[in-house]
C-alpha cells in the first residue's frame, strides 16, 4: 500500500451529491482528497431535496428508457447509464445500509422519509476514507502549474494531481471553468409552474387532474400526467415536463405564451359522445347535479359558469352549442401563461459546461488534462422524480471508476 506521501492528491471542488459521490467511490489506498465546500455546511441541496425526503433515483432501470427524462444530456448519458444506472445506486445505498423504497409512481427514498439519512451515509463513508472536507472553503481560482493545478481558496492555497469540478449551477463558479477554456451554455431555469391569472381558476387551488394534457401550439409541444391547480396558476407533473423540455424557448418567449389545457385527457369526440349519452339517459336532472365527468363538482360549476350554463337547466334542456362550450372549456380550454413560479419541490437550471468538451467515458475534459466535470454545473437537466441525482450519482461513479484505475 502507497504511504500518505505516494498518494495522488485530488481536490473536489464543491460538496453536494455529485462532489461526494465522487469522493466516496474513490480509493483511499491511492488518493489523498480534499472536498472543499463554500458553504459551512455540505450537501445543503441534498438536504432540502424532495421535500426534505430525498428523491434518490427513479426506478427506472433501462438506460434506454431512462434518457428520455433528461431534455438536456439524452444522448450523451446513455453510455454512462450502462456502466451505472438506478439500479446500482439502489445497491450502493443499500449496501452502506439505507433502506430504500419504491412509491407507485416510481420515485425512490429513503425508508427513513429523511433526507438527512443520504447526508449521514456519504458523510460518513468519506468520513471513515480519511478524507478532508473543508468547509468554508469558496474556490477564486484554478490554475495549471506544470503538471500539477493550483487551487486558491479565500483561506488557503493547495496543490492537486486531479481537479473534480462539481460546484452545481452557480454562475460565479461556472466563471472559474470559463476562465480555464471551457465554453458555457447560458443559464436559464427548468422545472417551473406556470403563472395564469384567469377568474376561472380563482378559490381552485388543490383542485387535481390525474389524467390532464396541456400543449403550447406556438412550441409545438404537449405533454401528459397529472396537473394541479395552484394559488397562481397550474402546476404538477404534465406542466413540469413541458417547462424542462421547453426551456430555452419558454425563456426567450420570456415566460408569456398560450397553453392549451384539456383537464380531463379526453379527446373532444369522446367527452361530447359522453356528455350526449348522459344527455339521452338523464334527461330530468340538474346540469348543476350531474356528475357526467371525474372532476369534482366545484370545478364542475366553475366550467358551467365560464360556458354560461345555467347551473339549474335540466340536461335536456342543454343546447348543442352549450354542450359544445363545456366540452370545449374541459378539454381544450385557452389560457394566457403570464409568467412562471418556482417549483418547491425541486428547481434545476438548463445550460452550464458545454457537452461536446466532455469524454462522457469517464467525465473528463477535453479541454483540460486531469481535470473531471460532474452534476449540475454541466449542461444536463431532467424533468423531476430523481433523475437529477441519478445523473449526479452516474456521472461521479464514472469519475472515481477511472481515477482508481489509474494507478
Ligand atoms: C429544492 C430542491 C429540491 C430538489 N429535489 C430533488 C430530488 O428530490 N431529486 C433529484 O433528483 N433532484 C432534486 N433536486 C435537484 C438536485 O438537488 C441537483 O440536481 C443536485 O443537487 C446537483 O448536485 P451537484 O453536486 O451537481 O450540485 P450542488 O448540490 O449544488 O452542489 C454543489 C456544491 O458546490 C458548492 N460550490 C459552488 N461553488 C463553489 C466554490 N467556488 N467553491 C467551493 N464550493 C463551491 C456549493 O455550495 C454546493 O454545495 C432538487 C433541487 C432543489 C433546489
Amino acid at each position: 500500500m502507497p504511504n500518505d506521501m505516494d498518494k495522488k492528491s485530488v481536490i473536489i471542488i464543491g460538496g453536494g451529491a455529485a462532489g461526494f459521490f465522487c469522493a466516496a467511490n474513490l480509493d483511499k489506498t491511492k488518493f489523498q482528497v480534499k472536498i472543499l465546500e463554500q458553504n459551512s455546511d455540505v450537501l445543503q441541496k441534498v438536504k432540502i431535496s424532495g421535500g426534505g425526503r430525498c428523491n434518490v433515483t427513479h426506478a427506472c432501470f433501462d438506460p434506454k428508457e431512462l434518457v428520455n427524462f433528461y431534455p438536456r444530456g439524452n444522448k450523451e448519458l446513455l453510455s454512462v447509464f450502462h456502466r451505472f444506472q438506478p439500479g446500482d445506486t439502489m445497491d450502493w445505498f443499500e449496501q452502506k445500509g439505507v433502506d430504500l423504497k419504491i412509491e407507485d409512481d416510481n420515485r425512490i427514498f429513503p425508508e427513513s422519509n429523511s433526507s438527512q439519512t443520504i447526508i449521514d451515509t456519504l458523510v460518513n463513508v468519506v468520513h471513515d476514507k480519511g478524507f478532508e472536507v473543508l468547509t468554508k472553503s469558496v474556490v477564486l481560482a484554478i490554475e495549471r502549474t506544470g503538471n500539477q493545478y493550483t487551487v486558491t481558496t479565500t483561506s488557503d492555497r493547495y496543490s492537486a494531481d486531479y481537479i473534480v469540478f462539481a460546484t452545481g449551477s452557480s454562475p460565479k463558479s461556472l466563471k472559474l471553468v470559463q476562465n480555464l477554456g471551457h465554453r458555457i451554455v447560458e443559464s436559464v431555469p427548468s422545472l417551473f409552474t406556470f403563472n395564469i391569472k384567469n377568474e376561472f381558476l380563482t378559490d381552485l387551488p388543490g383542485t387535481s387532474f390525474p389524467n390532464a394534457e396541456i400543449s403550447i401550439p406556438k412550441l409545438k409541444v404537449e405533454e401528459s400526467g397529472p396537473m394541479l391547480i395552484t394559488h397562481w396558476g397550474l402546476s404538477g407533473p404534465a406542466v413540469l415536463k413541458i417547462s424542462a423540455w421547453k426551456a430555452r424557448e419558454l425563456a426567450e418567449l420570456k415566460y408569456q405564451t398560450e397553453a392549451v389545457v384539456n383537464f380531463l385527457g379526453l379527446d373532444l369526440d369522446d367527452a361530447s359522445e359522453t356528455f350526449y349519452q348522459f344527455k339521452k339517459d338523464n334527461p330530468k336532472k340538474s346540469i348543476g347535479n350531474s356528475k357526467i365527468f371525474e372532476i369534482t363538482t366545484r370545478f364542475w360549476h366553475r366550467i358551467l359558469w365560464l360556458s354560461k350554463v345555467d347551473l339549474e337547466k335540466s340536461v335536456s334542456n342543454i343546447s348543442a352549442k352549450e354542450l359544445e362550450a363545456v366540452v370545449k372549456n374541459l378539454c381544450a380550454n385557452v389560457m394566457k401563461v403570464s409568467g412562471k413560479s418556482t417549483y418547491k419541490d425541486e428547481f434545476v437550471t438548463a445550460g452550464g459546461v458545454e457537452l461536446k468538451e466532455i469524454n462522457f467515458r469517464n467525465m473528463s475534459s477535453r479541454i483540460l488534462p486531469d481535470f473531471y466535470i460532474a452534476g449540475e454545473v454541466l449542461n444536463i437537466d431532467a424533468v423531476t422524480g430523481g433523475f437529477n441525482f441519478q445523473a449526479c450519482w452516474s456521472e461521479a461513479w464514472l469519475i472515481a471508476e477511472d481515477l482508481n484505475g489509474k494507478l
